[in-house]
């Protein structure tokens, strides 16, 4: 069997729209009746305005801002948040916070399980199945996403190790111990893992991991490629988060990723506007209506994810809406000496030409009125003074092609740079604050 729900997902796209239209306006009374937030947000209109996806533009989009106000409201601590009673909540879940103070989500039974099938599509889709053995190396602590992950391995039928509580190489044990087949990680930690097993004198690609789905990070093509190379595995992307679910994931034909409909309807909007739907090719950030779930309404909720649009289309035979890319958080783009920059750039040059280069980080700052990118490179440790001072100079030019920016390059000795277990902060603007 090729489909996790082989009804929805070779739906005729129009049907979807319908569907998902119609979910809609269930979502839009339900919320406006049960969620202080939406109550207010909503005053003045009915269900009965939104006729077309084109009505979807009168209702303004939800930004994190505000919700962080109404969750300061009664009943802690979900507050105006909530769409059921507080004492149905079953489950906790938050924010990292990294970017304020965190939101905190409620679930009941019933709302957990309808991101639970959610999530199982985006793992059918990269081919998990029964037989395998799936490990989650981290510690799932109180956010969302591999508690996801998890509770749809189970429901798929694989079998699931958590593997939290161990250090990276207790983690490489595990997997040889118990002949993982399957994980699902950041990508940064992936490479890490890699990393750490070659140390230990473990061929990563004799682990014998089957699958492997990404999570957490924008993966560019070449950093997907070489984890696959690493682990010999077939490596998957998908989108999400706490607040929006898991919506897009990626089908073995590795070319984008489907939005999981009608459980979501995306709209992928002009970044200048947040108006104009953009065309096929077009990047647009993304904006996300979880349809299903009552306890945390959401309504057009204004994810900053900058994604590129694509078909409705698809070797594998589903029918739903694609995106061909994430291209990384609207807040990691940077204007830089007039240039718009994206880190995600020089991680795909990076993991594709420069094997020899381990681990980066890359530092902007002001230096009297010029904004100055430093490049810091940590190379492979059997790496030859000469074969340094090449890759130095390839990494300017490379670089400059790729930003349009000069950077100053700074090889770094092995080991030097912090490694990241979840999700990495390779790039720093100093100019703030
Ligand atoms: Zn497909």
């Amino acid at each position: 069997m090729n489909y996790w729900n082989p009804h929805l997902e070779t739906l005729p796209k129009e049907r979807l729209d319908q569907i998902e239209l119609s979910y809609f306006r269930n979502m839009f009374s339900y919320a406006k009746q049960h969620s202080a937030l939406y109550g207010e947000k909503l005053k003045g209109m009915e269900a009965r305005d939104i006729q077309s996806l084109g009505d979807l533009k009168k209702i303004p989009l939800t930004e994190k801002e505000e919700m962080r106000k109404y969750q300061e409201m009664e009943p802690f601590p979900y507050g105006g948040l909530l769409g059921r009673g507080i004492a149905e909540v079953t489950t906790f879940r938050q924010t990292s916070g990294t970017t304020g103070k965190p939101i905190y989500v409620p679930e009941t039974y019933e709302s957990w399980q309808w991101r639970i099938e959610a999530w199982c599509h985006i793992l059918y889709m990269a081919g998990f199945r029964p037989h395998h053995r799936v490990f989650l190396p981290f510690g799932y602590n109180v956010y969302v996403a591999f508690w996801e992950a998890h509770y749809a391995s189970e429901k798929l039928g694989c079998e699931v190790i958590p593997g939290g509580a161990l250090d990276t190489r207790g983690r490489v044990h595990k997997i040889m111990e118990i002949r993982a087949n399957a994980m699902m990680n950041t990508p940064t930690y992936g490479l890490h893992i890699a990393e750490e097993a070659r140390k230990m004198g473990v061929d990563p690609a004799t682990l014998g991991i089957e699958r492997m789905l990404c999570a957490g990070e924008p993966m560019p093509p070449a950093t997907r490629k070489r984890l696959e190379e690493l682990f010999h595995c077939h490596v998957f992307d998908h989108i999400g988060g706490t607040e929006a679910c898991g919506w897009a994931g990626m089908c073995e034909a590795k070319d984008g990723l489907h939005i999981i409909e009608p459980f979501f309807l995306v709209e992928i909007l002009d970044r200048e506007t947040l108006q104009r739907e953009v065309e096929e090719g077009e990047t647009g950030i993304a904006v996300v209506t979880p349809l299903g779930r009552r306890s945390f309404p959401l309504i057009r909720f204004n994810t900053k994810d900058l994604v590129v649009k694509g078909q409705a289309s698809c070797g594998c035979g589903r029918t739903s809406q694609k995106i061909t890319e994430v291209v990384g958080r609207i807040d990691d783009l940077r204007k830089i000496r007039g240039v718009l920059f994206s880190p995600k750039t020089v991680e795909e040059v990076i993991r594709q030409q420069f094997p020899e280069v381990e681990e980066f980080e890359i530092v902007v700052e002001r230096r009297g009125l010029m904004d100055v990118i430093t490049l810091r490179a940590e190379v492979h440790p059997e790496l030859s003074l000469e074969a340094i001072e090449r890759t130095n100079a390839r990494l300017n030019e490379s670089l400059k092609i790729a930003t349009n920016l000069s950077f100053h390059i700074v090889m770094e000795p092995p080991g030097s740079l912090p490694r990241y277990t979840l999700k990495a902060k390779r790039f720093k603007d100093l100019r703030e604050g």
